[in-house]
């Protein structure tokens, strides 16, 4: 039996992982679940799974969570804030931890499961790219592994010998990450100032969360992703190329040196790559559909558009800057994108507010934690600072 605490556990992926582990009780057990403020999502999911720690990390709310949960007759322990989503992070019943708080709020929790030595099941991408290698050195103390569950390098560790996260593989030439190309793929660049949060949001191929819905649209995501590839998988400059391929079903690729390529393909939802990690090195049924290659007949794949999406070109340009710059850069798309969604600032004013927040602060050494959240904190106000003033160039 498997202990899982589950970090975000009313989102997206948080939900899909649950659906996966209702699937097997035989082998899992849920042990914690944290979400943000969802109390009445929460309390259903603790009803269900009666895990012995159930995290509030917004705090209103949890006296009511915790007399809903006795009324239950469960005895689920409630707590919250940060010091909570460590306790569920680092959890004495927990084997792995499904790291799927979105944004730069999953840095510490994640950070905290790895140095105890739990499996990181890494979803929150955002905590690799700002903390770098400070997180790999965090999973290599503590000894209990990563598995990435971003379905790109979910495909490439499939693809790849078995290794500590962080080492090139020997033999690799370079990963290919692919790209639906978001919702804008064939929309005029001319168009993208006028888009609304509902229709960044409407993914063609995948049902996430707005924040990525958001970065998938900008093509930051895939920004993101090509720092999370590199890191993760050792690959320095020129070893993660980035393909658009609007099918979503090749979900990357590796390409070695005796000119061999392996990819993994697949039906585009997240329980495959969920099931895998869960599971690993085992595998267990998921809930996906088979692929039906006939009824899809043909893929396509194409070059990414780097002047019609600034974004992917600023992660690119932050990642060959290295130290705080990757810190920098996620903590101005974090800003942008919240405004972006509220209604205060425009589409295509998301990559003008982080080239100009990147231009401010160009970064230094990340050698520390405390480097880490400095930059962050700084980008998050000169971005704060730069909407305000109108600067991003809403209107
Ligand atoms: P989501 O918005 O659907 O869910 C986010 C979860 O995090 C919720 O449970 C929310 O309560 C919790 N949360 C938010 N802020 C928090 C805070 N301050 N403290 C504690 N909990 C907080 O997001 P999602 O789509 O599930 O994405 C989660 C992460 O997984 C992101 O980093 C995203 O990039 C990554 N990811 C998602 C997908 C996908 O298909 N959804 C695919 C690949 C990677
Ligand atoms: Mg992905």
């Amino acid at each position: 039996m498997r202990g899982i605490a589950i970090l975000g556990s009313t989102g997206s992926i948080g939900r899909s992982t649950l659906d996966v582990v209702a699937r097997h009780p035989e082998r899992f057990r849920v042990v914690a679940l944290a979400a943000r403020g969802r109390r009445e999502a929460l309390l259903e999911q603790c009803r269900r799974f009666r895990p012995e720690l159930a995290v509030l990390a917004e705090p209103e709310g949890a006296g009511e969570l915790a007399a809903a949960l006795r009324a239950a007759g469960l005895a689920t322990q409630v707590a919250t804030g940060e010091d909570g989503l460590v306790a569920a992070a680092t959890h004495p019943g927990a084997d792995a931890v499904m790291a799927a708080i979105v944004g730069a709020a999953g840095l510490a929790s994640t950070l905290a499961a790895a140095r105890a030595g739990r499996r990181v099941l890494l979803a929150n991408k955002e905590a690799l790219v700002m903390s770098g290698r400070l997180l790999l050195e965090a999973v290599a103390a503590g000894g209990g592994g990563l598995i990435p569950i971003d379905s790109e390098h979910n495909a490439i560790f499939q693809c790849l010998p078995a290794g500590p996260a962080g080492a090139r593989a020997p033999g690799v030439r370079r990963v290919w990450l692919t790209a639906s190309g978001g919702p804008f793929l064939r929309v005029p660049a001319e168009r993208l100032a006028a888009v609304t949060p509902d229709e960044a949001c409407a993914h063609p191929r995948w049902s996430m969360g707005r924040k990525i819905s958001v970065d998938s649209a900008t093509l930051m995501n895939k920004g993101l992703e090509l720092i999370e590839a590199q890191l993760l998988f050792g690959l320095a400059d020129g070893g993660v190329e980035v393909v658009v391929h609007p099918e979503s079903i090749v979900h990357s690729l590796v390409e070695y040196v005796d000119g061999s390529t392996l990819a993994q393909l697949g039906n585009p939802d997240m329980r495959t790559p969920i099931a895998f990690a869960l599971a690993w090195p085992e595998r267990i049924e998921s809930g996906v559909e088979s692929l039906d290659l006939l009824r899809l007949g043909s893929l396509r794949f194409e070059a990414p558009d780097r002047r019609k999406f600034p974004c992917l070109g600023l992660a690119e340009a932050a990642a060959r800057s290295g130290g705080t710059a990757p810190a920098v850069l996620n903590a101005a798309n974090e800003v942008a994108v919240a405004a972006f969604l509220e209604g205060r600032l425009n589409f295509t004013a998301i990559a003008a507010v982080i080239e100009r927040v990147l231009g401010r602060l160009p970064g230094g050494p990340a050698a520390s934690l405390g480097d880490v959240l400095a930059a962050d904190a700084d980008a998050r106000r000169a971005a704060v600072d730069l909407i305000g003033a109108g600067g991003g160039g809403r209107g």
